[in-house]
């Protein structure tokens, strides 16, 4: 602790992804053979047709700040992608463009959460929303899920973790890090609850909207008792292999679209003007000139289910969404393996990234300390070897 700093950077905490990408990526430089199956993004390039509307959009010199909501034109495309995709009517004036989801997901906590107010996190949760809730003091109250409901919560939990102070829950649905994805009717059986709660708004991160192995995603804002409490955020990062863009947006409630725009006025204003200029024309194409990549992304998931339950101790689910397994791995847990003792998921993502040079991240940080994320938006080479030392590492334990 620095006391230099001041309590909010001192009290949050690193991004666990980020950190044991950043770890990962040190022991490579040392020369070490790390296999990375800790950060989450596509490992394709971005497609040429998107690619080739950046080189434009430079030449066209659009080099001066956009508005700080983003150009209307690709305002209009996110509401055009929104009614094609989602069936969800947003005008202009209820978007907001900002530099990744992440910033989108930011502007929304810090516009909507006082101190002292309670953030409902179905766990397991992608690991950015507790930290965002804590930066604006609110307080995050996680509802609990296990591998055995395929990491979904019940109406019942949610009507018991509501309280007066409850002002936002967040749903991610297909979820990182467990790939599980809400029914129509499983969702419709939560919004019953949230209906008797008229003060609760409703974050529904759908940024892995497209990479879906089954059926399409359900949006929460699509039913109509809802629409005016949900804030819809979505992103390019996934869907698009553009994670080095930078470019989410939300759909909003226009006041709080605005309360939006407002919050990043003061801290990064636009987001950048090539990016833009290229997320319309990559919003505008068909869902079909993405499905390549996410076919290849189902063959490696059934190709790393079935490897994955060929190692003794790890329990899994069938992700019907995302990139990412996220097996029950506390069959390890107190265990001695390599001469380490194994006390919790953080000890065993250490023993794979020290002993077998695979790198994972434990589930502490997403509210499930029994499991171990391991991202799959890696080759089918890598991910084959990445498995088969992790099975000549725990084989016969
Ligand atoms: N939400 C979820 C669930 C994520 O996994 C991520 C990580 N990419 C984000 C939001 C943020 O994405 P980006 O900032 O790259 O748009
Ligand atoms: N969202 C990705 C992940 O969960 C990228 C890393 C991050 O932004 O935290 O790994």
């Amino acid at each position: 602790m620095n006391t230099s700093l001041s309590n909010r950077i001192n009290n949050l905490p690193v991004s666990a992804t980020l950190a044991m990408a950043a770890l990962g990526r040190t022991l490579k430089e040392q020369g070490k053979d790390i296999i990375s199956l800790s950060l989450g993004e596509p490992d394709f390039n971005t497609p040429d047709f998107i690619k080739e509307a950046a080189k434009q959009a430079i030449d066209d010199n659009y080099n001066s700040y956009s508005p700080v909501n983003g150009y209307l034109d690709l305002r209009q495309a996110v509401c055009l992608k929104f009614k094609r995709d989602n069936n969800l009517n947003y005008t202009p004036e209820q978007i907001v463009v900002s530099t990744g989801a992440k910033q989108s997901l930011a502007n929304v906590v810090l516009a909507i959460v006082n101190p002292g107010d309670e953030v409902l996190l179905p766990a397991p949760y992608w690991v950015s929303y507790d930290a965002m809730v804590n930066l604006a003091e609110g307080v995050s109250v996680e509802i609990p899920s296990s591998i055995d409901t395929d990491f979904k919560i019940t109406p019942a939990q949610l009507e018991a973790a509501i309280t007066p102070k409850t002002k936002l829950i967040f749903f991610n649905s297909p979820n990182n890090p467990s790939g599980s994805v809400y029914s129509k009717e499983e969702y419709r059986a939560l919004a019953d609850v949230l209906a008797k709660h008229p003060q609760i708004y409703i974050i529904s991160d759908e940024i892995y909207e497209h990479i879906m192995y089954n059926g399409t995603a359900f949006s929460f804002a699509a039913f109509d008792d809802m629409y005016d409490r949900t804030i819809t955020v979505n992103g390019l990062s996934k869907a698009f292999a553009m994670t080095g863009w930078r470019l989410g947006y939300i759909g909003a409630p226009a006041f709080i679209a605005k309360a939006c725009t407002k919050m990043q006025g003061q801290s990064t204003s636009g987001t950048n003007s090539i990016t833009q200029r290229a997320a319309i024309i990559a919003l505008e194409a068909p869902v079909s000139s993405i499905s390549y990549m996410v076919d290849e992304f189902k063959r490696r998931r059934d190709l790393v289910y079935q490897l994955l339950s060929e190692i003794n101790g790890f329990k899994l689910n069938m992700p019907d969404g995302a990139f990412y397994f996220f097996p029950d791995v506390s069959y390890f847990f107190g265990k001695t393996i390599k001469g380490k003792l194994i006390k919790n998921s953080f000890g065993f993502s250490m023993l794979l990234l020290e002993d077998v040079y695979v790198a994972t991240v434990s589930g502490e940080s997403f509210g499930a300390p029994d499991c171990l994320r391991m991202s799959y938006a890696t080759s089918e080479a890598q991910l084959r070897e990445a498995v088969s030392r992790m099975k000549t590492l725990l084989d016969g334990i």
